[in-house]
């Protein structure tokens, strides 16, 4: 294999944040014109098959999971700059309440919230987007959502927030199971 993209280099972080906050905005009006049910393509409408994502995703996290890195980062990023004001509460029992039906909404998945307390809160994913259905190739590959939830919640709470993966569909378990963490 030839790879026309190898050694690309990072861009200056400021050009980043300017391309980045556009990418924001963008977003933002995304969701909008969503909840006016319009949507971002004229013709084939916002929905398509999970395959293509699943089949992208789960090859990069089996030949380089080192990227786990990068993508439960962009999953933050996510969560902090685009999710999180869907979220209301202030405590994190309240927090996670208010993010329960977020997931079946979109439908990610079926969303369960096992345990919450001040410090620590325990959820699980029925039916995932990312994972459900996958052999088990020994690995928890929901990072991206791991980091969209740490995201949102660290956001929503004002305080630091860490979620992991704990059990996951392509670890052979039957649902996904994160555990949240308030670090500070
Ligand atoms: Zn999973």
């Amino acid at each position: 294999m030839i790879n026309p993209y190898k050694n690309i280099s990072r861009p200056d972080p400021e050009e980043a944040e300017r391309r980045a906050e556009k990418l924001r905005v963008s977003f933002a009006d995304d969701y909008e014109k969503s909840a006016r049910g319009e949507s971002i393509r004229p013709r084939l409408g916002d929905l398509m098959s999970i395959q293509y994502m699943r089949e992208r995703q789960t090859l990069t996290f089996i030949l380089h999971p080192e990227l786990k890195e990068t993508a439960y980062e962009i999953g933050y990023r996510i969560g902090r700059d685009i999710c999180s004001d869907m979220i209301r509460g202030k405590t994190l029992p309240e927090i996670m309440q208010s993010n329960q039906p977020i997931a079946e909404s979109i439908n990610y998945a079926f969303e369960e919230v096992v345990e919450a307390d001040e410090h620590h809160a325990v959820y699980r994913h029925y039916e995932c987007a990312d994972c459900y259905g996958l052999p088990d190739i020994h690995e928890k590959v929901c990072v991206y959502e791991a980091g969209v939830a740490a995201g949102m919640f660290s956001e929503a709470l004002g305080r630091e927030c860490v979620v992991t993966e704990q059990k996951c569909c392509a670890n052979g378990d039957p649902y996904c199971e994160f555990l949240v963490e308030v670090v500070d």
